[in-house]
C-alpha cells in the first residue's frame, strides 16, 4: 500500500534503523522511544492490525511474535524483562494502521500501562 508509511518502510522509501529482519518480517526503532529499547516489528505484507493478521495468516502472526521475542534478546533486555504491545484500534492509540509489535524493555515497565 504506497500510502502506508510503514509499507514504504520495507520498500525503502522511508529510512528506519532497521536491528533485525526475517523473510517475512521487519523490525526497526521507534522514532519516538518511549524506552531504552523500543522497536517495532511488522509484517512485511500489510495488515491493518493484530485481529486481521492473526486472521488472514496464523503463521505470519507467529513470525511476528518470535522476531518480537528474538529482538528483545538481542537488545539485551531478556532476562531484565521486556513488554510486547499491540496497540489494536483508535481507543487504544493505534495511529499507523499496519499492524506493529511494539517491544519495550530496559528500564521498569509499570503496569498497568497508562
Ligand atoms: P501506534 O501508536 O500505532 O501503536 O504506534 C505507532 C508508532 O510508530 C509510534 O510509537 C510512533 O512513534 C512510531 N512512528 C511513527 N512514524 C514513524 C516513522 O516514520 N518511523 C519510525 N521509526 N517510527 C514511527
Ligand atoms: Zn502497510
Amino acid at each position: 500500500m504506497s500510502d502506508c508509511l510503514f509499507c514504504r518502510i520495507v520498500a525503502k522509501e522511508i529510512p528506519a534503523e532497521i536491528v533485525y529482519e526475517t523473510g517475512r518480517t521487519l523490525a526497526f526503532r521507534d522514532v519516538n522511544p518511549q524506552a531504552p529499547t523500543h522497536v517495532l516489528v511488522i509484517p512485511k505484507e500489510h495488515h491493518a492490525n493484530a485481529a486481521a493478521l492473526a486472521e488472514a495468516d496464523e503463521g505470519l502472526a507467529d513470525e511476528v511474535l518470535k522476531s518480537a521475542h528474538a529482538v528483545a534478546a538481542q537488545e539485551g533486555v531478556a532476562d531484565g524483562g521486556y513488554r510486547v504491545v499491540f496497540n489494536t484500534g483508535l481507543g487504544a492509540g493505534q495511529t499507523v494502521f499496519h499492524v506493529h509489535a511494539h517491544v519495550l524493555g530496559g528500564r521498569d515497565l509499570g503496569w498497568p500501562p497508562g
